[in-house]
């Protein structure tokens, strides 16, 4: 039988809290909930759930100090935030401070489903590969895809899962050009896609930060322009 995969809820607005408990634990989810940011944090550390639902306004700390300080203490697990509409800046800031993936308020519970079962798959799709990874080098880097460590002339770049998933994406197929919807597909493993294609967009732009000498002029991940991105070949 399948591991039990957890899900941890942190959102103050116990309504929804109650009918995404009980919407998970229907798919077989075990599920962890926090009402506040400072208690969301410390079960994101302690109990390491699979994946964490994170409002961004919540009493004690907000959703973006919570994903902030998880990302800085090393935790990499699949976080996605729940925003209220309209709110396009908080989307693109949740995403700059390390969490993979948003969704907008109201949303279906069928949406959120969807949405938790693809990075919680992506995870699961890249535990089971990550035996018979070679080690990719490129431009500078080394990709262990057994203990997923990136070292950059040596030095360990830390990144997080949806980071490094793109990266060995892109770094396994050199000088391929992927579009933004390709990469939504393929490497965040959607279905459809809407306008987030965006997501794409502060991922690329933010594992440049990490990987480039200087990423307003990068050298590794390129971009084809009007088409997408790719790595580049040596
Ligand atoms: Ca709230």
């Amino acid at each position: 039988m399948e591991e039990k995969k957890t899900v941890l809820i942190v959102e103050d607005e116990k309504s929804i809290v109650d009918i995404v408990r009980f919407n998970l634990e229907k798919e077989g989810y075990g599920v962890l909930t926090a009402y506040n940011g400072e208690d969301g944090l410390a079960k994101a550390m302690e109990k390491k759930p699979d994946l964490v639902l994170l409002d961004l306004m919540l009493p004690r700390m907000n959703g973006f100090e919570v994903c902030r300080l998880m990302r800085e203490r090393g935790n990499r697990v699949p976080v996605i935030i729940l925003t209220a509409r309209e709110e396009e800046a908080d989307k693109v800031q949740g995403l700059e401070l390390g969490a993979d993936d948003y969704i907008t308020k109201p949303f279906s519970m069928r949406e959120l489903m969807a949405r938790v079962k693809a990075n919680i798959r992506r995870t699961a799709m890249q535990s089971a590969g990550s035996s018979a990874g070679a080690v990719i080098t490129g431009g500078g880097l080394t990709i262990h895809p057994e203990n997923y460590q990136v070292y950059k002339r040596g030095k360990l770049v830390d990144l997080t899962q949806r980071e490094y998933e793109l990266l060995v994406f892109l770094a396994g197929h050199p000088g391929k050009v992927y579009t933004r919807i390709d990469l939504m597909e393929q490497v965040w493993n959607y279905g459809y896609v809407g306008d987030d294609v965006r997501t794409v967009d502060v991922t690329v732009r933010r594992l440049r930060e990490k990987i480039e000498d200087d990423p307003a002029s990068p050298a590794i991940i390129l971009t084809r322009r009007g088409v997408g991105y790719y790595f580049a070949a040596n």
